[in-house]
């Protein structure tokens, strides 16, 4: 039998390029009899146009962004997207959204309402996990170990800017890494060694979020772990983000200049990937995470773990991080999708 499957894909976020690409790779790759997919584009605007079903080769990013389809607001489009007289339309959504307005738990919640089952996160992970201010403060509670931070509102920030750079400089003391606190792919984070840096840093950091959030700088190797499941989450193998002359892993190197090496599996001792593994399945449950999580860690030379974040929906080609862990696991691309699908479904009859 043939999955429908919905592709939500772009976004009203500064994440939209890296999920048309995304897109783009996952239409390729699940072009087989198993699965019809229908594709929704979101543009940058947050207008949402729905494509025809694709069943021809589609070869750029271009081809897919339908500029000249019925643009809609969601809610005027949900209703003839989702609904139908004859069966349900699709079998599972895909959310294949980074960032604010979809890896948030917005699109999650509507879906909800829909009464559709979505493949990923429900509502509560995907909003916690998405602000690394509130996701850093539930992994405290589970006695996860992290590093030190602190964070700041916009309008803090602006009556009383020498402060906060004092107070960074105190409590965590540089280098440091600045970070609007809900967006992905490195966007707006920057590495600061000076107080003018600082200052750079604040201004760019909040041109994308009123929160931010700054972290003490570790040196330390950067391992990621790829969970999926429900309420019995499994670990792939360990990857090792390797960035080639560079001063951290920022957006350039992960979607533009191609010269980091994703090592996989990661050269960890077993007792290492024993505790990583431990920390990513705490960090889902933490979370009350469902379906699929990407963790991130970082491992010093000492054998410190530290957990950076989970990533409610990661990177997503074939080449992508998350994927790729889980073929060196045995699960190739396909049927991990598949599986996603099959979580999705569980989910969603379970809470009928
Ligand atoms: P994504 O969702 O794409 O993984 P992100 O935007 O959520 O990225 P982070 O993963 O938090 O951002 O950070 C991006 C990169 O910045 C890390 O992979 C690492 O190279 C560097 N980095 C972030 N925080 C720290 C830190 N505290 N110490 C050292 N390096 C850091
Ligand atoms: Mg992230
Ligand atoms: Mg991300
Ligand atoms: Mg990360």
């Amino acid at each position: 039998m043939t999955i429908k499957i919905g592709l939500l894909y772009g976004g009203k976020s500064a994440e939209h390029h890296v999920s048309m690409q995304t897109a783009l790779a996952v239409i390729k790759a699940l072009n087989t009899n198993k699965f019809d997919i229908y594709p929704i584009y979101i543009s940058e605007e947050g207008q949402w146009i729905k494509g025809q079903q694709l069943t021809g080769p589609v070869e750029t990013v271009k081809e897919l962004s339908f500029s000249e389809g019925q643009q809609l607001s969601p809610l005027a489009l949900a209703p003839t997207l989702f609904e139908s007289k004859e069966s349900r339309p699709f079998d599972v959504i895909f959310p294949l959204l980074h960032g604010p307005n979809g890896e948030d738990g917005t699109v999650q919640g509507m879906l909800e309402l829909l009464n559709l089952p979505y493949v990923g996160n429900g509502v509560l992970s995907s909003s916690a996990g998405m602000d690394k201010v509130i996701m850093k403060n539930i992994f405290a509670q589970a006695g996860l170990n992290q590093v030190d931070y602190v964070w700041y509102l916009r309008g803090e920030w602006e009556t009383a800017e020498e402060d906060a750079y004092r107070k960074v400089e105190d409590t965590i003391g540089y280098p440091c890494f600045v970070k609007p606190a809900n967006l992905g792919s490195s966007v707006g984070i920057s590495k600061c060694t000076n107080r003018s840096e600082l200052h750079e840093a604040f201004v760019e950091a909040f041109k994308y979020d009123r929160k931010i959030i700054i972290e003490q700088g570790v040196d330390a190797r950067e391992i990621e772990l790829g969970v999926v499941g429900n309420d019995y989450p499994e670990c792939s193998v360990a990857g090792e983000i390797i960035p080639k002359d560079k001063n951290f892993y920022d957006y350039t190197a992960k979607y533009e200049d191609g010269n980091t090496i994703l090592m996989i599996p990661a050269d960890v001792t077993e007792a290492e990937y024993s505790e990583l593994e431990a920390m990513a399945i705490k960090a889902f449950k933490a979370l009350d995470c469902s379906g699929l999580v990407r963790a991130d860690f970082f491992l010093t030379k000492e054998g410190k773990v530290y957990i950076n974040e989970v990533n409610t929906m990661p990177g997503f080609t074939p080449y992508s991080m998350f994927p790729l862990l889980w073929k060196h696991s045995g699960v190739e691309y396909p049927a991990l999708i598949e599986r996603l699908v099959n979580l999705a479904i569980e989910r969603h009859q379970e809470k009928q």
